[in-house]
C-alpha cells in the first residue's frame, strides 16, 4: 500500500471550517488506497501570539518553557482534525511528538534526531490515520522542544523518511513555488519544477513554503516532494533532483528565482584596529552564543589604519549578540557599534548562474537605476544576495524579476 505524509500549514488550520475541508483531503486519499499521516500546523497567527506572550513575560526567556508555550498551538489542531475525521467515521487518532516519540535535541530551533515508527506501524496495520502536530518533539530528558520557525515542514519530512512514505505532500495557501512571492509580484510566475538545491538556496534565503532544513533533509533521502494548495485542486510545484531537468536545463532561465528576508538586522563595528586576529575575536564569542552570522563586509581604508566592520544577525538575536559585543569591546578595542533592523537581504537563485557571467553586475545596475543602495553583498555558485534598505523591498524584487525575465507573460 503507498505511504504518503501530508502537511496543512497555519492558514489551512485556521478554523473549523477549514479543518473540514482539510478532513475531506484526508479522507480522498485514505479512500485512494494509501496509508496516511497527516503532520498540522498551529493556525495562522497563533505561534506569532504564542511567541509575543514569552516576549511580554520576559525578555531574555528560558528557551526550554518557551518550548512549552509555542508548542501548544499545533496540539490545539491535531486534537481537532482528528476530531474532525472521526466524525466524518474514519478511524484517525492524534499523536503528540512524545508519543511517538520525534527525538530531538536543543530547544527553541531543536534537530530532530530520530523517529520512532513502531507505534505508526501499529496504527497504519489497523487501517489508523495519524494526525501529528508538526514542529515538536521531545529531548532526551522528557521536555518539549521546537524545531525553529516553519518547522513543520521539516516535522513532515523527516516522518516521511523515517517511515519509508512514497511522497510528501505540502499543502499551503499558494499553489506551488513560484519564482518569487506571488503576494508581492502579481507577475510571478509557477514553477513545475524547481531542484532540491534551487529551493535549498531560495528557503535560506527568505522564500518561504518550505522551511530551509525540510529541503535538504529531503534531498539527502530523495523524498519526493510537492508543494499544493489546499484551497485548489491544481497541480502544484514538485521539487526534483537535478537529473530531472537536465533535458530543459537549455530552456530554463538563468535565475529560478528572487526571495527577500526581513528577519536580519545589520551590526557596524567601527574604529577596529588593524591587527592579525580581530575579526575573529568578534565572531568566536557569537558562535560560542550560537549566532549565525550572515553578511560580511570589512573595509580597511589604508593598512594598519583603523578599519570598518559590518555584519548581519538574525533579528531576533541582535539584543543578545550586542551583548556579546559589549563584553569584548576593551580586549579588541573597537569604537562603536551602530545597529540597524530596517534592512532587507534580496537575494537571486539558479543552477545556471554556474555558467553564465554578468548575474551579479546586472543586480547592482539594476538596483543602481532605481537609486537602491547596496549596504552588503555575499554570493555564492547559485547565488547573489544584498543587503538594502527595507523601504525598497517591494520595489527591488520586482524590478530584479523583471530584469532576470521571470514575469509571466499575460494570460500564463
Ligand atoms: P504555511 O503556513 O502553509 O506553512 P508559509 O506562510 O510558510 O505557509 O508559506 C506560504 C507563503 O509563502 C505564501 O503565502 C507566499 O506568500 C509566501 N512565499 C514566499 N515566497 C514564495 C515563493 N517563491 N513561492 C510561493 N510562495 C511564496
Ligand atoms: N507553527 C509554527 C510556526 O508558525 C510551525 C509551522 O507552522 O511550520 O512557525
Ligand atoms: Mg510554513
Amino acid at each position: 500500500m503507498p505511504r504518503i505524509v501530508m502537511k496543512f500549514g497555519g492558514t489551512s488550520m485556521a478554523g473549523i471550517e477549514r479543518i473540514r475541508h482539510v478532513a475531506a483531503r484526508v479522507r480522498r486519499e485514505v479512500e485512494a488506497g494509501n496509508q496516511v499521516a497527516v503532520v498540522v500546523s498551529a493556525m495562522a497567527g497563533e505561534t506569532d501570539r504564542l511567541v509575543q506572550l514569552c516576549r511580554e513575560a520576559a525578555s531574555l526567556y528560558d528557551p526550554r518553557e518557551y518550548d512549552v508555550v509555542v508548542a501548544s498551538g499545533e496540539q490545539v489542531t491535531s486534537g481537532l482534525l482528528a476530531i474532525t475525521l472521526q466524525g466524518m467515521g474514519l478511524n484517525a487518532r492524534s499523536y503528540m511528538g512524545w508519543q511517538l516519540p520525534i527525538r530531538a535535541s536543543g530547544h527553541a530551533a531543536a534537530l530532530i534526531e530520530g523517529i520512532d515508527v513502531e507505534v505508526l506501524e501499529r496504527v497504519f496495520d489497523g487501517g489508523g490515520i495519524a494526525v501529528i502536530p508538526g514542529f515538536q518533539g521531545v529531548t532526551q530528558d522528557n521536555a518539549l522542544a521546537t524545531l525553529g520557525r516553519g518547522g513543520s515542514d521539516t516535522s513532515a519530512v523527516a516522518l516521511a523518511a523515517a517511515m519509508k512514505a512514497d511522497r510528501c505532500d505540502i499543502y499551503t495557501d499558494v499553489d506551488g513555488v513560484y519564482t518569487t512571492d506571488p503576494r508581492i509580484v502579481p507577475r510571478a510566475r509557477k514553477l513545475d519544477k524547481v531542484t532540491y538545491e534551487e529551493r535549498l538556496e531560495l528557503a535560506s534565503v527568505g522564500a518561504k513554503v518550505l522551511q530551509t532544513r525540510s529541503v535538504g533533509l529531503a534531498m539527502r533521502y530523495k523524498l519526493p516532494l510537492q508543494v499544493l494548495s489546499s484551497f485548489e485542486d491544481r497541480p502544484g510545484t514538485m521539487i526534483v533532483g537535478d537529473e530531472a531537468i537536465e533535458e530543459e536545463i537549455m530552456e530554463r532561465n538563468v535565475i529560478t528565482g528572487i526571495a527577500h528576508d526581513k528577519n536580519e538586522a545589520m551590526v557596524t563595528l567601527t574604529g577596529l584596529p588593524d591587527n592579525p586576529g580581530t575579526v575573529a575575536a568578534i565572531f568566536a564569542p557569537l558562535a560560542a552564543a550560537n549566532v549565525n552570522v550572515d553578511m560580511i563586509v570589512q573595509s580597511v581604508p589604508r593598512r594598519g589604519e583603523p578599519s570598518v566592520l559590518t555584519f548581519t544577525v538574525p533579528t531576533a538575536a541582535l539584543a543578545h549578540s550586542v551583548a556579546e559585543l559589549e563584553k569584548v569591546r576593551d580586549a579588541i578595542g573597537f569604537e562603536e557599534i551602530v545597529t540597524e533592523t530596517h534592512v532587507v537581504k534580496v537575494s537571486a537563485v539558479g543552477v545556471g548562474m554556474r555558467s553564465t557571467a554578468g548575474i551579479a553586475a546586472k543586480m547592482f545596475e539594476t538596483l543602481a537605476d532605481r537609486n537602491i543602495n547596496i549596504l552588503a553583498i555575499t554570493t555564492s555558485e547559485i547565488k547573489v544576495s544584498v543587503l538594502i534598505p527595507e523601504e525598497y523591498t517591494e520595489l527591488a524584487v520586482r524590478v530584479l524579476h523583471t530584469a532576470y525575465g521571470l514575469d509571466a507573460e499575460d494570460g500564463e
